[in-house]
């Protein structure tokens, strides 16, 4: 996509006189935040406090520990812990961003019912399928390797390359580099690699984020994905395979927000497997995140069963049944959807 049809020349316009003036700004995220959802919101929290905006970021629930290292996580109202601090925010917020989702449910409950209710100008940058309408602007590109990469296309429009400085650059790098595999799939062009080198020419640190990002498991986490990996379930004639922790195997293993990140790929790299899920236990809820290798499109899926989308190759969503029950659910609902 080019840079005119991802922001028209009109909307660039009206960006740029929009921010020409300090602004009362709000940046939101989704559930469950990933290195993309706390990556794009932090680029751009470091890049409107730059242009002298009065800037707030927000997510719904805590950030997983391999985050927390990354510049202005300090900064971060979790709204589960500080509805309070989050609503007088947001009543006295004249822009809402809404970065890597575009459903205002994506944020869980609560929050989706204030930010739907909030008359502040919206804007929505972000890379899933079927967006809702409710943002004034926004930068969209499905085909975009991460959200990261948008807020990057966003700042270059408005202040040029040379406003991308380390920080910026830092929370960049670990969302393009978490919803790539590490630089590995489709999505991740000679784009993103380009934008990715410059990068690594004003100084970002590629191999610390991804030690950061990766390196730093608790030993209940290696346990986890040990029990995890014992425990796939194959069903060969759905060339499907998934991993089913309940509430009680998780707090065997002191389960932390990002525990599970990354396993439902490696179900997928099973031999024979084309579509992979991970299925969680939570509080009220069983949640989902799948993954597809080829034509097999699991956003389709999780739209008809589970209530969620996503990507074609990944997506995830939530079901209301006892978790065996569930797990039946779910064994059934991808037989019918591979018949
Ligand atoms: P993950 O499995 O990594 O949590 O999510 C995979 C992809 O699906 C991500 O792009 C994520 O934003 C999206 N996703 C996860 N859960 C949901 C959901 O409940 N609803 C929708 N619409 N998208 C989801
Ligand atoms: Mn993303």
């Amino acid at each position: 996509m080019s840079n005119q049809d991802l922001i028209p020349t009109e909307t660039l316009d009206s960006l740029k006189t929009l921010f020409a003036s300090s602004k009362k700004i709000l940046l939101t995220t989704h559930k469950s935040p990933d290195g993309d959802a706390i990556g794009s919101s932090l680029a751009l929290f470091h890049y409107l406090k730059s242009q002298g905006h009065n800037v707030s970021v927000s997510v719904p629930d805590p950030l997983p520990g391999f985050l927390k290292w990354m510049p202005g996580s300090e900064n971060l109202i979790v709204f589960s812990k500080n509805k309070k601090k989050f609503k007088e925010i947001l009543n006295d917020s004249e822009i809402v961003f809404s970065l890597d989702y575009n459903h205002f449910n994506r944020t869980g409950e609560e929050m989706s019912k204030l930010l739907s209710e909030s008359d502040a100008l919206k804007i929505m940058i972000d890379h899933h399928q079927s967006p809702d309408d409710f943002m004034k602007y926004r930068v969209w590109d499905v085909m975009a390797s991460s959200t990261a990469q948008l807020v990057w296309e966003f700042i270059v429009a408005l202040s040029g390359k040379t406003a991308i400085s380390k920080n910026i650059g830092e929370c960049i790098y670990t969302g393009i580099m978490t919803d790539t595999g590490s630089f590995r799939f489709k999505s991740c062009t000679s784009h993103t690699l380009r934008i990715t080198a410059d990068l690594l020419d004003i100084g970002v640190r590629g191999d610390l984020i991804h030690q950061y990002i990766y390196d730093q498991n608790s030993l209940n986490r290696i346990h986890l994905m040990g029990y995890a990996l014992e425990n796939i379930v194959l069903m060969p004639e759905q060339r499907t395979a998934y991993i089913a922790l309940s509430k009680e195997v998780l707090k065997k293993f002191n389960y932390k927000p990002g525990d599970t990140e990354g396993l439902v790929n490696k179900v997928l790299s099973v031999e024979g497997v084309d579509i992979a899920a991970l299925i969680t236990e939570k509080e009220n809820q069983i949640r989902l995140s799948l993954r597809s290798a080829g034509d097999f499109s699991v956003n389709k899926l999780s739209r008809k069963y589970f209530n969620g989308g996503g990507h074609e190759n990944a997506a995830g969503g939530m079901i209301k049944l006892e978790f065996t029950k569930a797990i039946k659910y779910i064994e059934d609902s991808i037989k019918e959807a591979v018949k």
